[in-house]
């Protein structure tokens, strides 16, 4: 059992216990200690949940996948950080190893040796983006996809003269009066 569903059947556990706790206590001593009782009993479930999202927090406990599109930062600098620091960096330094060898201040075979260990790293940090957009871009498709299928007109018949999209079985255009078929 791990963790997190160990800490969901504690709260359950005192959920539990809380009320029936309460109505024992109400039947045998009346209102106020039952209300004590239940008062502790949510006391204790504050501090546990509490103590659960500070424990997130310091991620102690195994951490759920997020959402990408949740993902904190998604809607910030998306492209920016030590990877995409380093490919601008790498394209530039092969653009001046490009203009030095123009002009003439390194040979061909220096250039030649240069510029491919610059193209391997520069494709190895490509991959290295690619691999970290990549379940951005599938949700990103999926939810392109989503809208397609929402925006797509089902089977209903478009109008030549207004582009009205009118029902599957009409004969003229609701908003101009046009034959549609
Ligand atoms: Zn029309």
């Amino acid at each position: 059992m791990n963790e997190r569903k160990a800490l969901a059947f504690v709260g359950k556990l005192a959920a539990t216990l809380g009320l029936l706790g309460s109505m024992v206590l109400a039947t045998l001593f009346g209102a106020g200690p039952a209300l004590l009782w239940l008062s502790g009993i949510v006391l204790f479930t504050a501090i546990l949940l509490l103590w659960t999202s500070l424990r997130e927090l310091s991620s102690d406990l195994e951490p759920s996948q997020p959402d990408p599109i949740d993902a904190p930062g998604f809607d910030g600098p998306l492209f920016e950080g030590p990877l995409f620091d380093r490919k601008r960096q790498l394209l530039k330094q092969l653009k001046d190893l490009e203009q030095e060898h123009e002009l003439g201040r390194t040979s061909d075979i220096d250039y030649a040796e240069l510029a491919r260990g610059k193209r391997q790293e520069l494709s190895s940090v490509l991959s290295e983006i690619d691999d970290w957009i990549g379940p951005y871009r599938e949700r990103a498709e999926e939810l392109v996809r989503q809208a397609n299928t929402r925006v797509a007109p089902a089977d209903g018949r478009v109008c030549p003269l207004c582009s009205t999209k009118n029902d599957a079985d009409a004969r003229f255009c609701k908003a101009c009066g046009k034959e549609t078929s």
